[in-house]
């Protein structure tokens, strides 16, 4: 039996399992019934994963904008580079582009084992760069930013969401331990003002943009931090609204 088959049966399985539980529907897979909790550091995360394709509240979201981007535009002749590759999304952007470019600064099995703060391409390399929670980790992410924006081609895309997780971005002094193995800052939504300092236009899809059933919102205990060492304020609400910023060149 190939692992699709088991990932179907074992989703089967959860969904019987957890009947009741309110129904929601993957956009990725096309499972439809009860997603999965998980417990990060920093608590409980209510409806995050679905049981099938093992896809996250962001993952979902991102997949909406992106095949939203796609609706009417041929990507066929264009290039992407996508960085940190999530892998339920790979075979989307395969099929879709004609040049397709894998890239992370510590994972094997890459196209490019590079620096985002220092990429070795020419100007106006690619026509679309994707980057989903690269840039909470890069210290100085301005220079992220432009390199990011240099290698673009003129009328490029890129799409570089990060965790909106403070009221407003917070920059921390050192790498924080406690946070998805060490987050530099928590971005506020004021953060994308960052891009827009670079780009010439930067667009936000965000939670409410799509139907519930999706569930792309964060269900998420802000309001206290089990560690030491928090360095950002508490938040209040129990479920946060995530973003897919695209960027204009
Ligand atoms: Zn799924």
């Amino acid at each position: 039996m190939n692992n699709k088959r088991i990932s179907h049966i074992a989703a089967l399985a959860y969904r019987w399992t957890h009947r009741g539980k309110p129904v929601f529907e993957c956009p990725l897979c096309g499972y439809s019934g009860p997603f999965k909790d998980i417990r990060p550091r920093s608590g409980l995360r209510r409806h995050a994963r679905c049981p099938q394709c093992r896809s996250m509240e962001r993952m979902r979201l991102q997949y909406l904008a992106i095949r939203e981007l796609m609706n009417g535009r041929d990507f066929s002749q264009c290039s992407m580079l996508h960085f940190a590759p999530e892998q339920q999304v790979q075979q989307l952007f395969r099929n879709n582009f004609d040049v397709y470019h894998t890239a992370d600064l510590h994972r094997d099995g890459m196209d490019y084992r590079i620096d985002i703060q220092h990429m070795p391409f020419e100007d106006g390399s690619y026509d679309v760069i994707f980057a989903s929670h690269v840039l909470e980790y890069i210290r100085d992410d301005m220079a992220a930013l432009r390199e990011i924006h240099r290698v673009l081609k003129p009328g490029g895309i890129a799409i570089l969401p990060v965790p909106v997780i403070a009221e407003h971005t917070v920059d921390y002094p050192e790498p924080n331990p406690h946070e998805a193995g060490g987050h530099i800052r928590a971005p506020g939504e004021d953060y994308f003002e960052r891009y827009r300092a670079v780009f010439s236009g930067v667009r936000l899809a965000s939670s409410s943009d799509y139907p519930d059933r999706f569930q792309t919102w964060v269900y998420d205990d802000r309001s206290s931090w089990p560690d030491t060492m928090p360095l950002r304020p508490t938040k209040s609400g129990e479920r946060h609204c995530d973003y897919v910023p695209i960027c204009y060149k």
